[in-house]
C-alpha cells in the first residue's frame, strides 16, 4: 500500500469556519477536494478567530503549550474539529483576541497575532506527534511559519518541505517586522531580498519556501515583471525556477445553474433557452427595459481599482451609439462608488447600481446578464470570470493573471468563451464592449460563447490533481536553509 502523503495547511481563514475573502474560499475547498483524491492525510490549521460560531462545531482539546516570545512565552491551545474528512486544528491564545476582527487595518496588531499563529501551528507538530511531508502556508499571514521553518535544522522540522501559496503578492505584511522580531524571527539581511523587504513577513516566505505556487499560472509569470511584481521581481527573478502556478477552482454545487435554488428559473447548457427568464426578471427587479436585443452587461466585484472598475464610467459614457444596458454589484472604495453612482445618474434607463455585498443578488445577476465586465489591473485568479461563464454570461475582461489562463478569446468562433482585451485602458474596454455586441446580435455565436462556457472544468478537483503532484515533486526535494 502507498504511504499517503501528510500535508500541514495553514491559512487565516477557511469556509465554512470563516470566510473574509478569496482566501477562505480556497483554504476551505482545496483541502477538502484533496481528501476527495483519497492519497493525502491533509489537515488544515486556521485561527480560532472571535467569529467563528464555536458553537457549531464539537471542539476537542489536542494540545495547550507555548510558543516563544521575547518578554516570555505565550500559551497557546490546540483545538479540533473535523469537517467531513478534513481535521481541522483552531488555535488560540492571547494573540488572537476574540473581539477583533479577522483582519484590522493595523497591519502591527495583525502582526502580532499571524506571526504567534504561525509559529503555534510550526509547534503543534510535535505536539501532533504527527510529521507532515509539506507545510503548505498562504499568504503573509502565515509566511512566518515558513521562515521560521527554514530556521530549524532538528527533527521533526528539518525533514519538513515548504510550500508558500501566493494570491495576492501586494499584500505583504509590511508593518509586522517588529513582531516577527518579537517572536525570535530575525530579519533576513545577509539575503538577496531588498533591502526594505528583508524583515516583511511575505518575503520572507519567498524567501526561504521551497516552492511558490500562484493561484494562475499567467501570474507566475506577471510578478516576475516590474508591472506586477510590486519592487520584487529581480528577486522573484532569482527564484523563477522554484515558481509555478495552479488555478483556482470554484465550488460548483453552490455555483449550478442547474440546481440553483437563489435564480428565477433553472437551465444547462442543453436548456439555455430557459436562462430568457431570469434576464427577464433581472430586468423587471431593476426596472430596466426588458428587451431581449438589448445586451445586459454587469459587474460583480469590489470596487477598487485593481478591478480597473474606475474604467468603467468612460468607456460606458463612449458607447452612445449601439444599444447596452447595465447592472452594477459592488462595495468599496467611496470616490468610485461615487463615479458609479454619476453613471447610473446620467444613464436613468441605461445603469442600476446595487452598491452593497449581495450574494444572492450575484446568482441572479450571473444566470440573467449577457456578458460580464472584468476589466482588473491586476488579476492573480479570480472566481467571478469562472462563476459567469459556468452561468452562461459571458465574461469581457483584460487578459492577465487567471483571466487569461481561465478565458478562452480565439478572436474567432472556433473555441471562444469569452472577450479579452490588452491593456487596462477604457479605450480597450470599450472595444471589447463593442466585439461582443457584435456577436451579441447572432443569437446564434452568441449562444456557441454561452454554451462553451458552460461546459468548462472549474472544479476544485482539477486543481486538487495538479496540487497533488505539486506535493509529490516536492517531497524530498533539497530544503531551503536560511542562515541569518
Ligand atoms: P477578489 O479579488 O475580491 O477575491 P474574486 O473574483 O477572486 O475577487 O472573488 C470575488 C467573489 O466575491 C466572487 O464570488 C463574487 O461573486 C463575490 N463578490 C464580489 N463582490 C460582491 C458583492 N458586492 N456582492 C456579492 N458577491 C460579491
Amino acid at each position: 500500500m502507498n504511504k499517503k502523503l501528510k500535508i500541514l495547511y495553514l491559512a487565516a481563514e477557511a469556509e465554512p469556519l470563516i470566510k473574509i475573502g478569496g482566501l477562505g474560499d480556497v483554504a476551505g475547498s482545496l483541502p477538502s477536494a484533496l481528501v476527495g483524491l483519497g492519497d493525502v492525510d491533509i489537515r488544515l490549521v486556521i485561527p480560532f478567530h472571535g467569529a467563528i460560531q464555536r458553537q457549531a462545531y464539537p471542539l476537542q482539546h489536542v494540545a495547550t503549550y507555548e510558543v516563544p516570545h521575547t518578554n516570555g512565552p505565550i500559551v497557546a491551545e490546540a483545538l479540533r474539529t473535523d469537517i467531513d474528512e478534513l481535521p481541522v486544528y483552531l488555535i488560540s491564545g492571547a494573540p488572537i483576541r476574540p473581539d477583533a476582527p479577522v483582519y484590522s487595518h493595523n497591519t502591527e496588531v495583525d502582526g502580532l497575532k499571524f506571526t504567534f499563529f504561525s509559529l503555534a501551528a510550526l509547534e503543534l507538530i510535535p505536539q501532533l506527534g504527527w510529521t507532515p511531508d509539506i507545510l503548505h502556508a498562504n499568504d503573509w499571514h502565515t509566511a512566518p511559519a515558513i521562515y521560521a521553518l527554514s530556521l530549524r535544522d532538528e527533527l521533526p522540522f528539518q525533514a519538513i518541505a515548504s510550500l508558500l501559496g501566493l494570491h495576492n503578492l501586494p499584500y505583504m505584511g509590511a508593518g509586522a517586522e517588529i513582531a516577527l522580531a518579537e517572536f525570535g524571527l530575525p530579519p533576513a539581511t545577509d539575503s538577496h531580498l531588498p533591502y526594505w523587504a528583508q524583515g516583511v513577513p511575505l518575503p520572507l516566505g519567498l524567501l526561504s519556501a521551497d516552492h511558490i505556487v500562484t493561484v494562475s499560472p499567467t501570474y507566475a509569470q506577471e510578478i516576475l515583471t516590474p508591472e506586477f511584481g510590486s519592487g520584487l521581481d529581480d528577486f522573484l527573478q532569482s527564484r523563477a525556477d522554484d515558481i509555478s502556478g495552479i488555478l483556482n477552482g470554484i465550488n460548483t454545487r453552490h455555483w449550478d445553474p442547474e440546481s440553483d435554488q437563489m435564480i428565477a428559473s433553472c437551465y444547462s447548457w442543453q436548456t439555455l433557452d430557459a436562462r430568457a427568464i431570469n434576464k427577464e426578471a433581472l430586468l423587471d427587479e431593476f426596472g430596466l427595459n426588458p428587451d431581449p436585443k438589448i445586451p445586459l452587461l454587469a459587474m460583480v466585484n469590489r470596487i477598487d481599482p485593481q478591478k480597473g472598475v474606475d474604467l468603467i464610467p468612460a468607456a460606458m459614457r463612449s458607447l452612445n451609439d449601439i444599444p447596452w444596458q447595465m447592472i452594477i454589484l459592488g462595495t468599496g472604495i467611496p470616490t468610485l462608488e461615487a463615479e458609479i453612482r454619476q453613471l447610473e445618474t446620467d444613464f436613468p434607463k441605461h445603469v442600476r447600481a446595487a452598491l452593497r455585498f449581495d450574494s444572492v443578488l450575484s446568482h441572479r445577476i450571473y444566470a440573467g446578464a449577457d456578458a460580464l465586465l472584468i476589466p482588473s489591473r491586476y488579476e492573480p485568479c479570480g472566481l467571478t470570470q469562472m462563476i459567469a461563464m459556468r452561468y452562461g454570461c459571458v465574461p469581457i475582461a483584460r487578459a492577465t493573471g487567471g483571466l487569461r489562463d481561465t478565458i478562452v478569446d480565439d478572436g474567432g468562433s472556433k473555441a471562444s468563451t469569452g472577450f479579452l482585451f490588452d491593456q487596462a485602458t477604457s479605450q480597450d474596454l470599450e472595444a471589447a464592449i463593442r466585439k461582443a455586441g457584435a456577436f451579441f446580435a447572432s443569437r446564434e455565436s452568441w449562444s456557441k460563447l454561452q454554451r462553451r462556457g458552460m461546459q468548462g472544468d472549474f472544479s476544485w478537483e482539477r486543481s486538487a490533481k495538479q496540487y497533488m503532484k505539486l506535493y509529490n515533486s516536492l517531497v524530498n526535494k533539497k530544503k531551503v536553509v536560511i542562515k541569518t
